[in-house]
This record gives structure tokens, C-alpha cells and sequence, in this order.
């Protein structure tokens, strides 16, 4: 379905490369504030079931609305978030709105699992657990319908610890995914040892599925790799029907992408859901 979501933002600053450049700087500051006053806000980007069409779950992805630069992505801004000590902040932020936009998406019918991404620091952050089971305590929300999305680099940042917190949330029955899957380094031995559901293969090996055969081959290996370790697939970066047909062929469980969904607002993920009765069709 249709969305204008649109990249135009202040990305014409990272020209520069200055990474302390005027506008950074303000950034910087201006985060905390516009969390504490709305300026922040989730989109919504589907992930269906490769052999049925059905949504299975959504990802939420964070989006700035800032007041001079309009919409700012968050390649720009998280790594600030992470440099000055906000993304504790905005991580709890996003999974208690993700986890409202979930109970109101099983009010209108759909009991679909919500995906959350999170950040390298708050992935050694122990006190992360507590808090999130707290909020499905809040909000009845079982922990298997919440889905934590960590990338492979920021598990390998510091592997020990973070295998330390990802346990302490597997215990707590919340499922947890890799995100960006083939574009870091994991050692075998971390990803034996990293107790997660999914891995999200990263789209550049998705978007030229179709027509690439080293792409092809990558997908293929990587999931017969995950299916041997008892985890499920998800493809990112869907774009076009033949790259869906080729996940098909893959067995692959999972795919989100820009064919099926670019992300969206809340309102109109509910309308289309209740539209399609919760099934893509190509
Ligand atoms: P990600 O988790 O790997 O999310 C997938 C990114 O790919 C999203 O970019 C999404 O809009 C984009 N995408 C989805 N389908 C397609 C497609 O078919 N083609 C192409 N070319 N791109 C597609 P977005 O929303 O700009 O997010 C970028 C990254 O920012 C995310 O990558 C994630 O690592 C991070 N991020 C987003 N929201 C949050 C958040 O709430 N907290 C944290 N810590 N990180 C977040
Ligand atoms: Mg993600
Ligand atoms: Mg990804
Ligand atoms: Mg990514």
C-alpha cells in the first residue's frame, strides 16, 4: 500500500563530515526535549508470512519530527542518542508506545507480535529486563508477542555481556531476533551461543534477489545455517514480487519490504489491516 514516506531530511549536513558540525551539535541537545515533548513518533512496517500473505508481526522504526528540519531519520540520529547517554531514554519510550500501538492493534482483531528495535548499549543494560517486564505486566501484554531486534554488531561489540542480558530476556519468554544479519562479524561461536528466535537477513543480499545468483546463494546458506540452529528467517528490503517469489522458493518463513508495506503511521497500518483482513496479496 501506498505511503509518501520520503527521505528529506537533514541528511544534506552529513556532507560534511564533520561529525561536530553546528547542527549536530544542537541535535545533540535537542533530543531529550523532543522526546519529553512528542517530537518523536513510530512508524509501522509489516512482516508477513511468505506462504499465506498473513501479518505476523510488525516492526516499529522510529521517526523525528523536528520542528525547522522535518522528518529525521534514525541512521542520524540514534548514534547521537547512543554518544550522549539519551538512549536509554528513547529505547523505553519506544517499546512502551510500540506496546500500546500492540494492545490496540489486538482491540481491532489483529493479535500480531511487535518488533522493537534496540540499541548496542541497551542490549549490556541489565537493568533493560526489569523494565520491559514491568510494562507487559502494565499493559497484559504476553512476553512472546514482543519481539526484540538487536544488531548482529552490537551483540559482538561485548559478546559476553550481552549474551548475559539476552538470556535474562529469553528467560522472561520474549523473543529476540538479529537484526542486519551478514553485514557484521559474527563469530559461529557467538551465534551458537546467542539464545535468539529469527535472523533478519540485512537487505543488501534482498533487494537483487531476483537477478543476483551470489545473492541467491548467501540467502540460501544463510537460512539452511539458521534452520540447522532452530531459528526462523525474516528477509528485509523486499521490493519487488520476484524477490518474494525467490524467498518462496528458500523456504523462507518471513518478509518485510517496501513491495508489501513501506513502514507507516499507526492509523493507516490499522485501516489496511482491517481492510485486508490482515493478509498481503500480490
Ligand atoms: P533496521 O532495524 O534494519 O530497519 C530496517 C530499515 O530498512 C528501516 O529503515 C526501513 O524503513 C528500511 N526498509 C524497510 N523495507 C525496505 C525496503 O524494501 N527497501 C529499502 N531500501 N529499505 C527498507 P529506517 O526506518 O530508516 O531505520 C534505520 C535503522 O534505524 C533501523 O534498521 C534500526 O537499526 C534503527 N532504528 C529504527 N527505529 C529504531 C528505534 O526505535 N530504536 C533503535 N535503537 N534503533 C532504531
Ligand atoms: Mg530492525
Ligand atoms: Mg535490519
Ligand atoms: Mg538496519
Amino acid at each position: 500500500y501506498e505511503s509518501k514516506e520520503q527521505h528529506h531530511s537533514v541528511t544534506r549536513y552529513k556532507e560534511s563530515n564533520n561529525k561536530y558540525s553546528v547542527v549536530r551539535l544542537s541535535l545533540m541537545t535537542e533530543l531529550k526535549q523532543a522526546i519529553e515533548e512528542g517530537q518523536l513518533t513510530l512508524n509501522y512496517q509489516p512482516k508477513i508470512d511468505v506462504a499465506s500473505g498473513k501479518v505476523v508481526s510488525v516492526e516499529s522504526l522510529v521517526r523525528w519530527k523536528h520542528p525547522e528540519h522535518g522528518f529525521i531519520f534514525p541512521d542520524e540520529f540514534i548514534p547521537l542518542a547512543e554518544q550522549t547517554g539519551n538512549i536509554r531514554h528513547l529505547t523505553h519510550w519506544a517499546i512502551e508506545t510500540a506496546l500500546q500501538e500492540h494492545v490496540r492493534l489486538r482491540e481491532i482483531g489483529f493479535d500480531i507480535k511487535m518488533a522493537v528495535n534496540i540499541s548496542a548499549v541497551d542490549v549490556s543494560d541489565l537493568e533493560l529486563p526489569p523494565f520491559v517486564s514491568n510494562l507487559l505486566e502494565k499493559y497484559s501484554v504476553a512476553p512472546s508477542s514482543l519481539i526484540l531486534e538487536v544488531t548482529e554488531s552490537a551483540i559482538m561489540s561485548d559478546p559476553d555481556k550481552a549474551m548475559l542480558a539476552l538470556n535474562m530476556l529469553k528467560n522472561m519468554s520474549i523473543k529476540l531476533s538479529i537484526d542486519d544479519f551478514g553485514t557484521g562479524y559474527s563469530s559461529m561461536e557467538q551465534l551458537k551461543r546467542a539464545p535468539v528466535d529469527e535472523l533478519k537477513i540485512d537487505k543488501s543480499f534482498v533487494l537483487d534477489l531476483a537477478t543476483n545468483k551470489d545473492d541467491l546463494i548467501i540467502v540460501k546458506s544463510i537460512t539452511s545455517l539458521a534452520h540447522n540452529l532452530g531459528m526462523t528467517i525474516v528477509a528485509e528490503g523486499v521490493e519487488d514480487n520476484g524477490s518474494l517469489t525467490a524467498l518462496r522458493k528458500l523456504n523462507v518463513e518471513t518478509a518485510q519490504g517496501y513491495f508489501i508495506s513501506r513502514p507507516v503511521e499507526a492509523h493507516i497500518l490499522e485501516s489496511w489491516l482491517q481492510d485486508n483482513n490482515g493478509v498481503f496479496k500480490s
